[in-house]
């Protein structure tokens, strides 16, 4: 079933003055929804950069998107703890690092422990109906994602991704009675796969040599040549990855050509999304949702040498993070403090008064009382970065990003000033107090999460993942990992 187009615009400007001339009976009814279990719309949208997004561009992209946000609180300053789709979800469904939810390796390494709860396990208890689609070799069950999800469906590949979550969410909605799940408030996982680097023509049976697909109509002005984006039988995604592995130095102009793919297929996915939230509100569904838009990482360009999503600088990290609470509560406020994917549980449960005893402190902190200004500033965002073969520790202490590698080449760039990390202040020696700090920080933070890590391993065994096969291995090649 297609999902119906609407006019969101229309609901924007609605909205837009509904949230200036509130009267306080209206307020009051807003503030009598809180506690209330509404339907919750958990999107994530994989490898989206927190620049597609209208706050760090004069040409918006992602018009829908940013109407979206009017209706929304929006978080300028959300940092993912690691460039991979693994760990930052599973951040996002438990609320702790990964330090301590370990659950980093495609292979071999841990699953999610039993007696650590996520996002759909808790809601669950409290009445709701939890469904999840997704499609990412990562975010498979076999992690621990699909813990707590009465459906967790894998959407399989193929191109039309979005369009596809569209028909599944609106299906459930639409058929909700029949299904059974009339009474019961619904908690809906949906992960948007379009902005990833992806396709194997031998696996989805279409031809593709891009790098990014994007459908024709969104890229019909840029010319590309097979030539460009392949090496000798590699093309699309293994081919950026032979480029990363080997270091293999582009030309501008196809770096260029690259982001402009990426950049038409956000345009894709923003009809797309206009499309779903049109059809929730004609379906009068829309004002009493509670919806979280986020995006696991970004996406490099070249910015710091590398391609994909494998370095722990901005154009990777800086993610984007949107909350529109039930009746649009707090609609258009703009937090500048730093979050992360951790605070994303905590800020869900807040909301609804929801309280479980987790078996620790979960990293991660309700978003609440920074929305309603009542808590003086917080400054730490997120630790490390880590992936399989590239290992870093990393932490911002805004507006300060401190980077060490394992290698032992330290960085450390002030995104006040320096946006996009292009200055590197770690020999500068007016910040080498500042520097020793940060690095006595850094390990402090770090070695408090290894702890908490070992104390839930003291009363759990883990459960270590089986090696992937030769089928499994492929389809992770295609998304550009090895
Ligand atoms: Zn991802």
């Amino acid at each position: 079933m297609r999902v119906r187009r609407c006019l969101l615009v229309f609901v924007v400007l609605f909205y837009g003055c509904f949230a200036e001339h509130m009267n306080e009976q209206q307020l009051e009814e807003i503030e009598s929804t809180r506690g209330k279990l509404p339907d919750i719309l958990f999107i994530s949208i994989d490898t989206m950069r927190a620049d597609l997004w209208h706050f760090f561009r004069d040409n918006s992209l992602m018009p829908r998107l940013q109407d979206i946000s009017n209706m929304s609180v929006n978080f300028l300053n959300v940092y993912a703890a690691t460039g991979f789709t693994l760990p930052t979800h599973m951040s996002m469904f438990t609320g702790l690092s990964f330090y301590v939810h370990g659950v980093i390796y495609a292979e071999r390494g841990p699953a999610l422990l039993q007696n650590i709860p996520t996002i759909a396990q808790i809601l669950k208890t409290h009445g709701y109906r939890t469904f999840g689609f997704y499609h990412n070799y990562f975010l498979r069950p076999r992690y621990g994602f699909a813990k707590g999800f009465d459906f967790y469906m894998d959407i399989g590949r193929g191109l039309t991704f979005a369009q596809r979550i569209n028909d599944s969410i609106s299906y459930l909605l639409s058929e909700r009675s029949r299904l059974g799940y009339g009474d019961s408030p619904l908690f809906i996982f949906a992960h948007y796969m379009d902005l990833h680097s992806d396709f194997d023509k031998d696996m989805v049976g279409v031809e593709n040599f891009l790098p990014y697909y994007s459908y024709f109509p969104y890229r019909k002005d840029i010319k590309v040549d097979r030539s460009e984006f392949c090496w000798k039988e590699l093309c699309a995604s293994r081919w950026l990855l032979e480029v990363v592995k080997k270091g293999i130095k582009l030309p501008k102009s196809t770096v260029v050509k690259m982001k402009r793919l990426y950049e038409a297929q956000a345009v894709y996915l923003d009809e797309r999304l206009g499309d779903l939230f049109g059809y929730l509100n004609a379906e009068g569904l829309l004002d009493d949702m509670f919806v979280i838009i986020t995006a696991d990482h970004g996406e490099e360009f070249g910015e710091h040498g590398s391609f994909l999503h494998n370095r722990p600088y901005v154009e990777n990290i800086h993610v984007p993070l949107l909350i529109k609470f039930p009746k649009n509560r707090w609609a258009g406020k703009v937090i500048e403090i730093p979050v992360g994917h951790e605070d994303i549980l905590p800020t869900i449960l807040d909301y609804l008064n929801i309280t479980y005893d987790f078996p620790l402190k979960l990293d991660g902190e309700s978003l609440i009382p920074w929305i309603e200004s009542i808590t003086p500033k917080r400054d730490v965002a997120i630790l490390g970065h880590k992936k399989e073969n590239l290992n870093f520790r990393s932490m911002i202490v805004y507006p300060y990003h401190l980077i060490i590698k394992d290698d032992g080449l330290v960085e450390l760039f002030d995104l006040s000033s320096d946006r996009m990390e292009q200055n590197n202040l770690a020999s500068d020696k007016s910040f080498k107090d500042l520097l020793d700090n940060l690095k006595k920080r850094l390990d402090l933070e770090i070695s408090v999460k290894l702890e908490k890590r070992k104390k839930l391993l003291a009363v759990t065994e883990p459960q270590f993942l089986d090696e992937l096969d030769r089928m499994e291995k492929r389809a992770i090649e295609a998304l550009g990992y090895k």
